[in-house]
């Protein structure tokens, strides 16, 4: 899912770039305290954006990123993150619903959601970034509820649910002039990395609320924590802005006017969900994986150190098949591929990219101009090697290569 998006329509989005100079404050907290801690220069500015040809594939806007830690609140974000660099639109294609492992997890959530929130005929689900809508349409069609879902890159022909006649799509960036928009629980799925100005989407979040104070709010977006454990590089790209972990998540929503009920990681701890009410002020912290604002902190001025490792077990690893004049293919060709090409070079040993997702295939990767072609591509070309982007698919790739009569290498990522 690892998806998407500036989901924020002006005015909101104008507050990334305020007139005054100086360095910004920190997004979530207002506070100054900030601490630089990585570089990645000259990167592609989106990559889940389809483009029809190598050349604008090749041409596509670049983008500097400069995390930084902010000490009062443990919020990270791209200090030089441009708004203007900023695209989403219909051709943006982030879904992985794709993938059986992936519907198998969205029906989880879905199925958890209903049952932790009660939803039943009657009720309104809203869906702030809801991409294609396979979220909030799968939640209506188990709960028979009704649906809200609001997304600039929703493409109405490619919803065949029968829940459909009980839902409404806005093709659109969430911003104020949808407050009026009510609903019994509102969603916002693997959108807040999207958003630079994280505090006050909140804020709008929280108005539009207002003294309905038994709605139920739930995000899911990705876990930091594991990325600046392990290093994953390519879990950093220019289309996330902005970046939390359970602790710097829980203090936004507290201090925005939220009680946070549920704070955990999912998805083998790849994503985090925070599910919150409501309150008439900030909230105090309550739950114990709140506190983890030293051991972010520790794990901040590590990660350089974890991602030259990481750099390094790959190149030995490019450099051992380019030796033995090998054959590499890539499998899967989201966001987290884009950030491996920019910062690996895998020489002439790759000879393919391949994605699972057909509206993908024939379309071009932003920055290294790769064409993406589908998985049957692979029964010809027999690679030697195959680089998983996500480890969480290894069994499903496992099993596709299988059906092709092919067992190459596996280095799932
Ligand atoms: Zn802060």
């Amino acid at each position: 899912m690892p998806k998407f998006r500036q989901r924020l329509a002006e005015p909101l989005a104008r507050s990334v770039h305020p007139d005054s100079t100086g360095p910004l404050p920190c997004q979530a907290c207002g506070s100054h305290a900030l601490e630089s801690f990585y570089e990645l220069n000259n990167v592609p500015a989106h990559s889940c954006l389809l483009l029809p040809t190598r050349a604008e594939a090749l041409a596509f806007p670049r983008g500097d990123i400069e995390l930084v830690f902010c000490n009062d609140c443990g919020f990270i974000g791209n200090a030089r993150f441009d708004i203007g660099l900023n695209q989403y639109s219909a051709a943006y294609e982030e879904t992985q619903a794709f993938s059986p492992r992936f519907l198998k997890f969205l029906d989880e959530i879905c199925h958890d959601q209903i049952r932790k929130f009660g939803l039943v005929p009657g009720m309104t689900a809203l869906e702030i970034g809801c991409g294609k809508g396979e979220f909030v349409t799968k939640l209506c069609e188990l709960s028979g509820c009704n649906g809200i879902g609001i997304d600039p890159g929703y493409r109405p022909e490619r919803n065949q649910s029968s829940a459909a006649e009980r839902m409404t799509f806005i093709r659109d960036l969430y911003g104020p002039k949808y407050a009026h928009l009510q609903a019994e629980y509102v969603s916002c799925r693997h959108t807040l990395e999207h958003i630079a100005p994280v505090q006050e989407f909140m804020r709008l979040v929280r108005d539009t609320i207002g003294s309905r104070h038994h709605v139920n709010v739930f995000f899911e977006l990705p876990d930091m924590e594991r990325v600046l454990e392990t290093g994953v590089f390519w879990d950093v790209y220019y289309e996330h802005c902005t970046y939390f972990t359970r602790g710097s998540l829980a203090r936004l929503f507290r201090a925005e006017g939220f009680d946070v009920k549920g704070l955990y990681k999912a998805y083998d701890d790849q994503y985090l969900m925070i599910e919150a009410r409501p309150a008439t002020g900030p909230t105090a912290p309550t739950l114990p994986q709140e506190d983890d604002l030293a051991s972010t902190a520790a794990l901040v001025k590590k990660f350089t150190r974890e991602v030259d490792a990481r750099l390094h077990e790959l190149s030995e690893a490019a450099h051992r098949w380019r030796r033995s004049g090998q054959k590499v293919a890539i499998w899967g060709s989201g966001s987290k591929c884009v950030a491996l090409m920019s910062s690996v070079e895998l020489g002439d040993s790759l000879q393919s990219i391949v994605d699972i997702n057909p509206h993908k295939h024939g379309k071009f990767l932003a920055g290294s101009g790769w064409e993406i072609e589908g998985p049957d591509a692979l029964t010809a070309l027999r690679p030697d090697a195959v680089i998983i982007m996500n480890s969480i698919y290894t069994e499903e790739i496992r099993h596709e290569l299988a059906t092709r009569g092919l067992q190459p290498e596996l280095l799932p990522l």
